[in-house]
């Protein structure tokens, strides 16, 4: 897969139709709720550039960011559409935000007050107040949502919208879906108190993926989906959601995958790589793969014993991954050679290796595993 300006055997592809798929299909099923496109950390490490575009086609009205830079980045890549900003933005930084036309989001009375004082001498887009009912990461507080949606009016500010974040949709079982309904219960109650100064056609939102999926009563106008647009779910019991609704299932977006760069038969007991952590049972090939921590391959995947594929085949690692390479341990009868293709995420003949592999042999989640993948990985849009 030559590519200009690509002189490593070592890339992902992010398959815009799978992107495209998942979008649609998630629009349907909250429908007639609206879908923000979550594009923070570049796009979930998927190149905030090349899914962008294709997620405004595939029916997203709106795309999320979590800093004023990457909705700036956005906007230098022709998106003309609304980008809402999921933080309140420092106080430094809302002169760029409000000249970029981003939907500033408000979570502080210290925040609104900032932003009364930049607004005199522009005009930001409609503002959206953020309402903390249990996350206590950003928010107002529900007692003082009257008193800051005052406040932004009084600096003759528009309100665009309100909305609060849910801290446990993705977890299963009774106890956090009494806590997920306990805040929803609160942004209610925040919302009916300060109704005077909110205006009809605010745009109401609480649910990330997790919440749009599992609580059909969190979806209010908008949900603010990132995982689920990238192939993943929150938790697997979720896919019985999209199976009552006929939707069928979502697709992964991003394969990793490199090219073997050099070959060696070892006897039993070597030691590959640094530390010499583990001897060889057998003789083996031994196949070095181009990628590393660096590229976002973690060094704790052989303690979590991961595989890659190489040949339709699973093969274990062969010793702990270094910055920028990795060893591969082929076994005896093989012939794996320079040049075979290694997916070290996505599926090759009928072996798959999810995002939720992954995370089970690092102990976190697919979230974290996907951004994880760096720019250092050239990203290319294949469909
Ligand atoms: C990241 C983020 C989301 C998207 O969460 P997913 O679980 O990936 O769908 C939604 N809302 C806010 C405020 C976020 O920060």
């Amino acid at each position: 897969m030559p590519v200009e300006g690509w002189r490593r055997p070592a890339w992902a592809e992010v398959d815009l139709d799978a992107l495209a798929h998942n979008t649609s299909l998630l629009c349907r099923v909250v429908a007639p709720a609206r879908l923000c496109a979550v594009v923070k950390a570049d796009g979930y490490g998927h190149g905030a550039r090349a899914v962008a575009h294709t997620l405004l086609a595939a029916g997203a009205s709106s795309l999320g960011v979590a800093l004023v830079d990457e909705g700036i980045e956005l906007r230098d890549d022709g998106i003309d559409d609304e980008v809402l900003l999921l933080a309140e933005a420092p106080g430094t930084s809302l002169g760029d935000a409000i000249d970029a036309r981003l939907t500033l989001t408000v979570g502080s009375l210290r925040g609104a007050r900032e932003l009364a004082g930049a607004a005199e001498h522009r005009s930001p887009m409609p503002v959206h107040v953020k309402v903390d009912t249990g996350m206590h990461r950003q928010g107002v507080a529900p007692d003082d949502l009257g008193g800051v949606l005052e406040l932004l009016g009084a600096a003759g500010l528009a309100i665009g919208g309100v909305w609060t974040h849910l801290s446990v949709a993705d977890g299963a079982g009774t106890h956090t879906e009494a806590f997920t309904r306990s805040q929803l219960d609160v942004f209610r109650r925040a919302l009916d108190s300060a109704s005077d100064s909110i205006p009809d056609g605010a745009v109401l939102h609480a649910a990330n993926t997790a919440g749009a999926l599992s609580f059909p009563e969190a979806r209010l106008d908008l949900v603010r989906v990132g995982l689920g647009i990238y192939g993943y779910l929150p938790h697997p019991s979720m896919q019985a959601v999209l199976d009552d609704a006929g939707a069928g299932a979502l697709r992964p977006v991003m394969s990793v995958k490199a090219r073997v760069s050099a070959i060696r038969d070892l006897p039993a007991g070597a030691r590959p790589s640094y530390g010499r952590r583990r001897a060889l049972e057998r003789p083996s090939r031994v196949a070095t793969v181009p990628v590393g921590y660096a590229d976002g391959y973690p060094r704790a995947m052989l303690d979590g014993g991961a595989n890659v594929l190489i040949r339709g085949r699973r093969m274990p690692l062969a010793g702990v991954v270094t910055m920028d390479q990795l060893l591969v341990d082929c076994g005896a009868d093989t012939d794996v050679d320079v040049g075979d293709e290694v997916v070290l995420l996505g599926s090759q003949g009928t072996e798959r290796i999810t995002a939720d592999e992954w995370a089970t042999a690092l102990g976190t989640i697919s979230w974290e595993v996907l951004c994880g993948i760096k720019q250092r990985i050239p990203k290319l849009a294949v469909t």
